[in-house]
């Protein structure tokens, strides 16, 4: 099930108080999914500090550089509950 489908799900309950909370649950859940599958297929996003280059640049000889720090050069960081693999 993709979000699409979910959010077509979501769409066609009835509108009111007691609707509301189950499509939104409904949303959530199909939203954690979704996202536990990308996790595994994607587990890296690009780093926030260095923006994927991995390189800490000098601020005068801007063509010196150093790993990252937040990265260790690598240029990429974990996304959130994403395992090292
Ligand atoms: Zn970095």
């Amino acid at each position: 099930m993709d979000i699409g489908t979910v959010v077509q799900l979501a769409a066609a309950t009835e509108p009111g108080s007691d609707g509301a909370w189950p499509a939104l649950v409904l949303a959530a859940l199909g939203y954690a999914v979704s996202y536990a599958i990308s996790i595994r297929l994607h587990p890296y996003r690009p780093c926030r500090r260095c923006g994927e280059s991995g390189k800490h640049r000098g601020a005068i000889f801007t063509r010196s550089f150093r790993d990252c720090r937040r990265c260790g050069g690598t240029g990429r960081e974990l996304r959130l509950f994403a395992r090292e693999r």
